[in-house]
């Protein structure tokens, strides 16, 4: 799960990360207020509009703009909230801006120069270990770094028995070539950055930049969050703060009845039980010349309804020519299955217009291929994948 950077900055500023302070506003007249609330708190001068969406690359888009007036932090909200903003990271079509994040500015100019470097946290699937990302080459997209300045690029792995020992913070530091205040500043910005990460049950927390103010100080300007799902349940507050608006409606709608649904962007529907098994049921529509419209786990429970919605998320999707439903019958037993298919279409009626292929293998597999051949509906059965390949072919010719 994506928190917003201003929900990440406030998750950051729990653990004692220092951040760029800013109050989030939905309308013109809320993000006058907030400009006029950070400058009574911060006194900050001016401010920085920074549209809340889902995707990085704001400042690119348009979306992140500079005010030096009051009159101004209303004309930058006017003009970004309600936007279609699109990022490098956005679909093509961009994404609608709801709200904006009014922050204080916090590129002024003072005794130093202000630098602007990357770090994030995240988990190392290869060692089993956390890790900090680090580059002096901050503000820009990374992966551009990533490719011109490989040398530019840092890593440290952490234990995460011990946690982010102090020698650790202090190479990072060191290698990000601070000194005196800002370097002890960087040390505590590492510890209370991996604490941030460990504690929320994060699987990746991205800040870039993270600043060296004119005066030293080392703070987040922006914050990318992602959550693991799988520990949302311990963080009751950090589920609440998800934005489903951001997210793909059907999916959103799939995960509510407990089916697991990716969009792709394919001609044949499938409705599958098993992760694995959906994968190799995507592969055989490919050589059998079609190409995916979705991946869906029903999961093991493949009763009426669940199918039924299942149908009815699939056919949501105008680009579904077929449809195919390859279930194992392990857990449940395919001749309930069948009857879960044949209810569905007809609860339905009229509503499926394609043709469906049937493939039921495992438990009762000769019954459930006997129900659906006798139960007089347009459904072809299939109990060998060779067989469901050949027909999806068939109905797709
Ligand atoms: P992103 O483009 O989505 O990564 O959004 P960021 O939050 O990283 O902001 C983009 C850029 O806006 C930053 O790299 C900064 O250069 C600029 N920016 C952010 N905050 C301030 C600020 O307080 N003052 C000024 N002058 N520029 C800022
Ligand atoms: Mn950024």
């Amino acid at each position: 799960m994506n928190l917003h950077e201003y929900q990440g900055k406030e998750l950051l500023s729990k653990y004692g990360v220092k951040i760029q302070r800013g109050i989030v506003a939905r309308t013109p007249q809320q993000a006058v207020e907030a400009a006029k609330e950070l400058t009574r708190e911060t006194g900050t001068q001016w401010h920085v509009v920074k549209a809340q969406i889902h995707a990085g690359g704001r400042g690119k888009g348009g979306g992140v703009k500079l005010a030096k007036s009051l009159d101004e932090v209303e004309q930058r909200a006017n003009q970004i909230i309600g936007m279609q903003l699109v990022t490098p990271q956005t679909p093509p079509e961009g994404k609608k801006v709801h709200q904006v994040l009014i922050a204080e500015d916090v590129y002024y100019p003072g005794e130093s120069e202000t630098q602007e470097f990357y770090m994030s946290v995240l988990l190392n699937r290869a060692t089993g270990r956390n890790m900090i990302m680090y580059s002096p080459e901050g503000g820009m997209d990374i992966e551009e770094v990533a490719e011109t300045m490989p040398d530019k690029i840092f890593t440290e792995e952490i234990d995460p028995a011990f946690g982010v020992q102090g020698f650790q913070a202090r190479k990072i530091a060191f290698n990000l070539g601070l000194s005196g205040q800002a370097f002890k500043e960087m040390v505590k910005f590492v510890h209370a950055l991996y604490n941030a990460y460990i504690g929320s049950d994060a699987s990746m927390f991205e800040i870039n930049p993270v600043l060296k103010t004119s005066d030293n100080q080392i703070m987040a300007v922006d914050s990318k969050v992602t959550l693991d799902g799988n520990g949302l349940f311990r963080h009751k507050d950090l589920a609440e703060l998800r934005d489903v608006r951001e997210e793909d409606a059907t999916e959103v709608e799939a995960g509510a009845a407990g089916l697991n649904f990716v969009k792709l962007d394919g001609n044949v529907g499938c409705m599958v039980n098993g992760a694995g098994l959906a994968m190799a049921t995507m592969d055989m529509i490919k050589q059998s010349g079609g190409s995916p419209a979705n991946f869906l786990d029903v999961g093991g429970t493949a009763d009426a309804e669940r199918v039924e919605k299942a149908f009815r998320i699939i056919l949501k999707d105008e680009n579904v020519d077929a449809i195919l439903v390859n279930i194992f019958g392990g857990i449940v037993r395919c001749d309930r299955v069948a009857q879960g298919v044949i209810d569905a279409y007809k609860n339905m009626g009229d509503a499926i217009k394609v043709p469906i292929i049937v493939r039921l293998q495992g438990t009762n597999a000769e019954e459930a291929k006997k129900m659906i051949d006798e139960s007089g509906l347009k459904v072809h059965s299939a109990i060998t994948l060779e067989e469901a390949a050949k027909k999806v072919e068939e109905v797709l010719s």
